[in-house]
């Protein structure tokens, strides 16, 4: 037995509050609970500012439950420049991976809106800011010569800086081969809708996700090549007030509607039925 026994620590009372309960909207400034956010389908309550959302949150907002088939979640960028910028591309990939639970900045298969067969790809912001290397063209060409063999509607969302420049001119290269894949999905007669998220830019922006039979744009998202200050700067001039937001571009004939999020379901689902009616399962 000890001579001395140790005073047991008095209990600590710490008040733990869980991290992220509250999320402070980017657009009014209001400070949301992030559960009711999340019921909203991450539309502040306040003033209507989509938040940005992940690829497989954007499936489960569009998709009927259960009907998504995910295609080749395996694939993943070569590097085939062997590119090193502050880290190795391969680690950032790796981070980008753990960050998003997704491989790359896309993820494509088959799928059911309302009953109606459709194969969709949608772009993740988070993984590396959406940005389309070899990765991200092959999934979106592969996407498209799916819906060609299938025979129905192609459903793309994009969200994205642009290519990546990680992987150089193998990024630009995918410009040409996912627009010459769309190509062929119109030659056949088939529907592509292209939906466009905030942000939408770059490469992306200048080859598929323009190339839309119809082109749909959540609120207020930010669609353009460049950014508008590298425009501002080009050109030496004031920009007009809310250029390449999702509404401009609606007024000036780029986009052919601007839908909210809890609407983009339905309005998908609408226009397949008006432009490429398809037997449909009973719903
Ligand atoms: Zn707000």
């Amino acid at each position: 037995m000890a001579w001395f026994k140790r005073k047991e620590p008095p209990f600590e009372k710490k008040v733990k509050i869980p991290e992220g309960l509250w999320v402070k909207c980017e657009n009014c400034k209001e400070i949301i609970y992030r559960k009711e956010l999340e019921k909203n389908f991450k539309i502040c309550p306040k003033c209507k500012y989509h938040f940005r959302i992940s690829a497989k949150e954007r499936i489960t907002l569009i998709t009927d439950p259960g009907s998504f088939n995910e295609l080749d979640p395996e694939l993943t960028s070569p590097d085939p420049l062997g590119f090193k910028d502050t880290m190795p591309y391969k680690d950032r990939l790796k981070e980008n991976e753990k960050k998003s639970g997704i491989k790359e900045a896309a993820i494509y298969g088959d799928a059911k809106i309302n009953g109606i067969d459709v194969v969709i790809a949608v772009l993740d912001f988070f993984f590396m800011g959406g940005s389309m290397g070899t990765v991200v063209g092959e999934k979106v060409t592969k996407a498209t010569e799916r819906a060609i063999q299938r025979r129905v509607p192609l459903i793309i969302v994009s969200s994205s800086g642009g290519a990546r420049m990680q992987e150089g001119m193998f990024s630009l290269m995918q410009m040409v081969k996912t627009s010459q894949a769309i190509g062929r999905l119109k030659e056949e007669g088939l529907l592509y809708i292209s939906v466009l998220a905030d942000p939408t830019f770059g490469g992306v922006t200048a080859s598929f996700a323009m190339l839309g039979d119809i082109i749909i744009a959540e609120p207020r998202s930010l669609i353009g090549f460049a950014g508008p200050r590298v425009i501002q700067e080009t050109i030496k001039q004031q920009l007009p007030e809310g250029f390449q937001r999702a509404e401009f571009l609606l007024e000036h004939g780029m986009v052919d509607i601007v839908v909210e999020r809890k609407e983009l379901k339905n309005t998908i689902a609408k226009i397949i039925d008006i432009l490429m009616p398809l037997p449909k399962d009973n719903v």
